[in-house]
């Protein structure tokens, strides 16, 4: 039999406080830790090589038990509200102790990665781990560092995530058991309760979208990037499921990074060394490069497999709605390594509008770019209740709210002043629904959203008619290769005119309605996008 024992790795987690009995693995390669979460049965493997693993109780992150702890650095630099949770001081050392004391017996995993492809930027990440498929979605999901860069790695920001560790909301100033503190004096983000993976990589997110705008002067983006043949970068900004992941993966545009970027004086930059599909419903037909993606070195979650079989059935929502997949960006065959490229030609802001209002594609003046940005707009579809058929708007500013420690206006005046400074297209992408709202109309096809942002890109827009829109006054063109003409104006696709100009002043209200609290900051040019009738 092989010896493949791992050698017991001679750094030591002292700083920390961690003194575990148990063994600590340190960056273990993939396919020692997929041995490692096999044997402790945290995963199984799937026919294609991939890992199968359950995020448990929590499917998706807690917003509600995401906090920042409060102090002299950031009491008066954070947009504190319901989107950053004040924690106190005393406490996070409290609950810091606690996590240490608990780890004192248990075998640990633990990852050095970088977060931030720009090297002047980056943030040197060592991350401690109970669950070794944690510790993979770390190592796909953070950049990783060479042999030789690790040798002398010294971190800045420490991720401390026990998913069994549970908080006593009573006395540790949580909300729950499950809670992710990020201390930014201390650079350390505590999680625990909870093993749903995402709040790892979010909570780093988070802690850039601070550091790099508040520090220097870096716009830190919740969106997608790639870049073409000709070396034009373009952006896609948007929140949740809008389409962010599914439509950067272009077989003719290298992958930059599907959810996190970083704009600096002359560059587009990755976060992050790999991608966090959304698997629900997929197929390889619709999206081959995700699909091609899942394979060994990539993680699926709360997926399930056809009946005795290891083949994962992409339609199975038993566990939730929100499966995903997790893989190095290397998996995508065009991915473009070092991640970083130039200023953007061409930004995108997308929106799953389950009104079925928004045009699927529109031209956007600078003042309607601005606006846009700010509102951060898309409509949910309704809850799974019988009768509920309504969808809901959500305005989620900079299309990504939840995850910016600073307000808004902070990002959004660096958005603006690249706006002035460099000459970018700006187009509103609705990926959401046509023909009417949820229950009536349909989704729009992504063959059809796909050739809309190829045309945008190959600048075949630019020489087409354009109609404004009624509410919006966003120019729509009247053609596009690939896509019927009649597919383009969503009025036409309504079969009662009246209710979809209805419809559209109610958005349209919606918004001015949204915009009210930014009252301070929107200047006349910014106003001049807003929606009017
Ligand atoms: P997150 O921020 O949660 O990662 P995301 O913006 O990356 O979200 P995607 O993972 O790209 O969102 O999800 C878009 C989903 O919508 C995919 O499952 C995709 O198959 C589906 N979809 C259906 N129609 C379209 C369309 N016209 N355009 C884009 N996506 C579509
Ligand atoms: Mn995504």
């Amino acid at each position: 039999m092989l010896d493949l024992e791992i050698k017991a790795h001679h750094k030591s987690l002292a700083d920390l406080g961690i003194e575990t009995s148990k063994k600590v693995y340190w960056n273990l390669s993939p396919a020692e830790l997929v041995e490692h979460a096999i044997n402790n049965k945290e995963g199984v493997l799937t026919d294609v090589g991939a890992l199968m693993a359950d995020t448990g109780e929590f499917t998706g992150r807690s917003p509600k038990d995401r906090f920042i702890v409060k102090d002299n650095q950031t009491k008066d630099t954070i947009w504190w509200g319901d989107v950053n949770i004040p924690f106190e001081e005393a406490k996070f050392d409290l609950l810091y102790n606690k996590m240490v004391d608990f780890l004192q017996d248990k075998q640990l995993y633990v990852r050095e990665a970088y977060a931030g492809a720009d090297e002047k930027y980056r943030l040197k990440l060592k991350i401690v781990n109970t669950l070794a498929w944690h510790n993979m979605f770390c190592l796909n999901m953070f950049l990783r560092p060479s042999q030789d860069e690790l040798k002398n790695f010294e971190s800045d920001f420490t991720i401390i995530c026990a998913p069994e560790f549970k908080a006593n909301p009573e006395t540790d100033g949580t909300r729950q058991s499950n809670f992710a503190v990020i201390n930014l004096s201390k650079k350390i983000l505590l999680i625990g309760g909870t093993a749903y993976a995402g709040e790892m990589k979010k909570g780093i997110f988070s802690v850039l979208n601070y550091i790099l705008p508040h520090e220097h002067g870096v716009l830190s983006m919740h969106c997608s990037a790639n870049k073409g043949k000709e070396g034009d970068t373009a952006v896609f900004f948007g929140l949740s499921g809008t389409g962010k992941t599914t439509l950067s993966a272009d077989p003719k545009r290298a992958l930059i990074g599907d959810d996190e970027h970083g704009w600096n004086e002359d560059s587009v930059f990755n976060f992050e060394g790999g991608c966090y599909a959304k698997v629900i419903d997929l197929s390889r037909e619709k999206e081959p490069e995700i699909w091609d993606a899942i394979k060994f070195g990539a993680i699926v979650e709360n997926t399930r497999f056809y009946k005795g079989t290891r083949t994962v059935d992409y339609e199975n929502s038993e566990v939730t709605e929100n499966t995903r997949t997790s893989y190095p960006i290397e998996h995508i065959k065009n991915a473009l390594i070092p991640s970083q490229a130039g200023i953007p030609k061409n930004i995108f802001f997308l929106t799953a509008d389950a009104f079925g209002v928004i045009p699927p594609i529109s031209k956007l003046n600078k003042s309607q770019a601005m606006y846009h940005f700010i509102s951060g707009y898309t409509a949910k579809v309704a809850g799974t209740e019988v009768g509920v058929t309504e969808p809901k708007t959500t305005f989620s500013a900079c299309f990504g709210a939840a995850f910016l420690p600073l307000h808004p206006t902070k990002y959004a005046q660096l958005f603006g002043e690249k706006m002035e400074k460099h000459h970018v297209n700006v187009w509103l992408i609705n990926t959401g629904w046509t023909g009417g709202p949820y229950g009536i109309g349909s989704r729009m096809k992504l063959k059809y959203t796909r050739a809309m942002i190829t045309a945008a890109l190959e600048g075949e827009l630019d020489h087409v008619a354009y109609r404004t829109h009624s509410v919006f006054g966003v120019a729509i063109p009247e053609t596009c290769p690939n896509v019927p003409d009649e597919v383009l104006s969503p009025r036409a696709t309504w079969e009662d005119k009246y209710a979809y100009d209805r419809k559209a002043r109610e958005l349209g209200a919606a918004f001015i309605q949204n915009f009210e609290k930014y009252k301070e900051f929107a200047t006349e040019d910014i106003l001049a996008g807003a929606p009017k009738w």
